[in-house]
């Protein structure tokens, strides 16, 4: 089975540090096809990605945005993003997780 488990699981308020899943995406990983597993590691590295993230200028994943009713981000501990201008689109996965939980 692919995983994108690099064995440096500590779970970060909601999100693996490691990989940067969602403990929800951790948890039904073996659940889901061999399709959705490697769509799920292409938006975890880049392949796949909505926007770019306003802080690190790398590729990042919204849901919402590709027309899903919810956001990989919603099952995470809420973060304090009130460093960031209103108007900013989502983090990538990388610097939502480092910023402290609200
Ligand atoms: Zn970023």
């Amino acid at each position: 089975m692919k995983t994108p488990c690099i064995a440096a699981c500590k779970n970060n308020d909601g999100i693996c540090s490691g990989c940067h899943r969602t403990m929800d995406e951790i948890v039904n990983w073996r659940h889901i096809t061999d399709d959705e597993r490697e769509e799920a590691i292409n938006k975890l590295n880049g392949t796949l990605s909505s926007h770019t993230c306003p802080s690190c200028q790398e590729p990042a994943q919204c849901d919402i945005s590709q027309g899903k009713e919810t956001c990989w981000c919603f099952s995470i501990e809420k973060r304090d993003t009130s460093a960031l201008p209103n108007n900013s689109t989502c983090l990538c996965r990388k610097c939502l997780s480092k910023l402290p939980t609200a």
